[in-house]
This record gives C-alpha cells, structure tokens and sequence, in this order.
C-alpha cells in the first residue's frame, strides 16, 4: 500500500470512529462516549465532513510530495551482499531485457583458467566453446592474459541478469561477479516489480549520488 492509500485508510477510520463515538445508539438514544442523550445536528455533521474532506487532501498531497521526493532522490539498487541468485533478477523487471546485468570486480578476480563463472560445471574442456560455456546467452567474454590467467569481461547488451554466473563464480571462484541494476537502463519505477518478488529481500532504496553497491576496492570507495 503506498502513502496516499494509507493517509485516506487512517482518515477514513479515524472519521468513522469518532461518529460511530457519537452516534446515539439506535434504541436508547444515549451516546455510546459518556452515556448522555446526544443530539447531532446536520450542521456539525456538514463541519466534521468538512474538515474530514480537507484532512484526506492536505494528507493525499502531503503523502504524494513525500513519495514523489523519495522517488527523486533515490534509486533501486539491489546488495549482492544478500542476492541468493533466484534468477528473478532476469524474468520481474518491467523491461524486456532486464535492467539488471552482471558486474565484474576485477580487482577480486582470480584470472583463473577453469572459471566457475564461464565455465559450465562439468564442461569436457575449459576453452570458449559455446557447449563449454555457462552463460546462456554468450554475454562473457574471455581474453587470454599470460598463463595461465585469463580475464573475463561482460557485454551487458547480451547479459539478462540471470545471475548463472554469479552463482558459478561464488560458488567455485572468488566471488567477483555480481549482479546490479544498471541506471542507464532502470526506469527507476516507483514500486520496483523485481524488488516485490525478491525472496532475499536484496532490494533497497538508495542515494541517487550514491547508485551502486559494488564489490572490491570500488566498493570501499
Ligand atoms: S531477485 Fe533478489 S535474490 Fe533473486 S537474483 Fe535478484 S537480487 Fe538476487
Ligand atoms: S550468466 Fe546471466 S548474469 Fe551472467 S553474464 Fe550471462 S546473462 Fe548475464
Ligand atoms: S525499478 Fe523498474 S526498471 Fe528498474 S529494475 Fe526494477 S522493475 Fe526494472
């Protein structure tokens, strides 16, 4: 339930209350408060309907300007510190190709030839062979350095964020890949569609000049 909702829910029930207060009871006549015989007259109806009506428009604008301020000044990112890699990252976003995309902390890396990240498990041979890799979409792309290292870098053009990758590589490896939501890519949506189903509730708000939660020393930064 957004602000808006819950500010006219609480007015409402606030408003029923205090007529419910002070309506006589419908036999007795006596006013359920302080058990004295009321009368309420049409005209203090019309103030207190009044005054109920202003209190839902100021708290409507009051809870809109608050939502719309912390949409401004904020942006959905997700902790890879608490991503369990559900794979929901690549199928709730609102956008075809997801938002999210895998990052990669180079300085964590290990370089190693056998990659729990691009590499499937049990691959027959650990080379660039589309039925050796992990990813499903080819998005990793891996360059010799020197033996044996090898660096692995992501097209995020390719990459759905399903996060196989980050699962191999925290797994077997390191840890250096991890998902983010990308800024130049998120519509930024006031209720984030892949934060609501997010089991591990990774998803939080954060400072706009302040957008990622990343790995390694850029992460420290
Ligand atoms: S939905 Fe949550 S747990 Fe699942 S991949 Fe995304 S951030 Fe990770
Ligand atoms: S395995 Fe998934 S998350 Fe990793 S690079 Fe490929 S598409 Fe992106
Ligand atoms: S805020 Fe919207 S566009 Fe951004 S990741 Fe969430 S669902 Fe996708």
């Amino acid at each position: 339930m957004n602000g808006s909702a819950v500010a006219v829910a609480c007015t409402l029930i606030v408003f029923y209350l205090k007529h419910y207060q002070r309506k006589p009871h419908r036999q007795t006549g006596i006013s359920r408060m302080n058990n004295k015989p009321i009368k309420i007259k049409r005209r203090d109806f019309l103030r207190d309907g009044l005054r109920t009506i202003s209190t839902l428009f100021i708290g409507g604008i009051v809870a809109l300007t608050t939502t719309r301020l912390r949409a401004k000044n904020t942006v959905w990112q997700l902790d890879p510190n608490k991503c369990v890699q559900c794979e929901r990252c690549s199928t709730e976003c609102v956008l075809t190709l997801s938002a999210v995309k895998c990052v990669h902390a180079f300085d964590v890396c290990g370089y190693c030839k056998l990659c729990g990240g691009y590499h499937r498990p049990g691959s027959k041979k650990q080379d660039t062979a589309a039925e050796n890799q992990l990813c499903p979409t080819g998005a990793i792309k891996r360059t010799y350095v020197e033996n044996p290292y090898y660096e692995y870098t992501i097209t995020e053009e390719k990459c759905t964020g399903c996060g196989k990758c980050v699962k191999g590589c925290s797994s077997f490896g390191n840890g250096s890949l991890f998902l983010q939501v990308r800024h130049d890519r998120c519509l930024n949506c006031n209720e984030c569609s892949i934060a609501k189903g997010c089991p591990s509730e990774a998803y939080q708000r954060v400072p706009v000049d302040k957008p990622y939660i990343l790995k390694g020393k850029q992460g420290q930064a």
